[in-house]
């Protein structure tokens, strides 16, 4: 699968293959595109982003998030826009940028660490955070929404993509996710690529999202992924780790 945009005569190209399933040529795009130029992110990413695979959950839901238009073309159409490209290219990094920055590693004995920055982060800025716990309630790995860098570093996004970074593998059976805002539908799919059973993670959000972005996303219609508003679990789980 591949991704192209060209701006100013520049041909930026991102490539998929295959072997992650929560990354694709036109996520790799989208990210690239702001980790490499983040100067110039919004104007490059107002062009046609072009590929020759039909679109996963997690690329249209990037698109509505971070990009304006694509194509996607046939390898006849393909070959006949790009065989013949003048221009200058430009590869992307082939691998999703790391999300060093925008997460908190924590251990099973770090939980307190993880609140206390948890409640750091909530004394400033509104934050948008995601908490991953094991089976048994520990604190596996948080987040954080860095939209200021990056338009698609939603705090799930930031959690997936430490998660493979890290482990190379989806998360384990019998885990849970909280997130504070209902997540849109690129983080419901990224969620999705995180979780190698979908019946087996349990997702909690814990206040409706006013944007449009999150209106009815659900994760994937049909599935038994779990997810409920209101929950009182995070302020449990926050009580109770206070506690210890
Ligand atoms: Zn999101």
């Amino acid at each position: 699968m591949r991704a192209y945009l060209v701006h100013q005569g520049v041909l930026y190209h991102s490539e998929y293959d295959g072997r992650a399933s929560h990354r694709t040529a036109v996520t790799r795009l989208i990210r690239g595109i702001w980790k490499e130029h983040p100067g110039q992110a919004l104007s490059l990413l107002r062009n046609r982003i072009f590929t020759d695979s039909p679109l996963s959950p997690v690329c249209e839901g990037m698109i509505k998030v971070a990009a304006k238009r694509f194509e996607v073309l046939s390898p006849k159409d393909w070959d006949e826009r790009f065989s013949g490209f003048e221009g200058s290219v430009k590869p992307l990094a082939h691998s999703v940028p790391g999300a060093e920055g925008h997460t908190f590693d924590v251990g099973p004995a770090s939980t307190s660490d993880l609140l206390a920055h948890l409640r750091l982060r909530s004394a400033g800025v509104p934050a948008v955070s995601a908490v991953l716990l094991d089976p048994r309630g520990r604190a596996l790995l948080g987040s954080w929404n860095l939209t200021s860098e990056d338009r698609t570093a939603h705090a799930e996004v930031n959690l997936v993509e430490a998660w493979f970074a890290k482990h190379q593998t989806t998360v384990p059976c019998g885990s849970t996710l909280h997130v504070i805002l209902r997540p849109c539908a690129m983080c419901a799919a990224q969620i999705l690529a995180l979780a190698g059973n979908p019946k087996a993670l349990r997702v909690v959000f814990h206040q409706e999202d006013p944007g449009p972005a999150s209106k009815n996303s659900c994760l994937v219609p049909g599935t038994d992924l779990w997810m409920k508003a209101g929950s009182p679990g995070w302020q449990a789980w926050l009580a109770d780790s206070q506690e210890e």
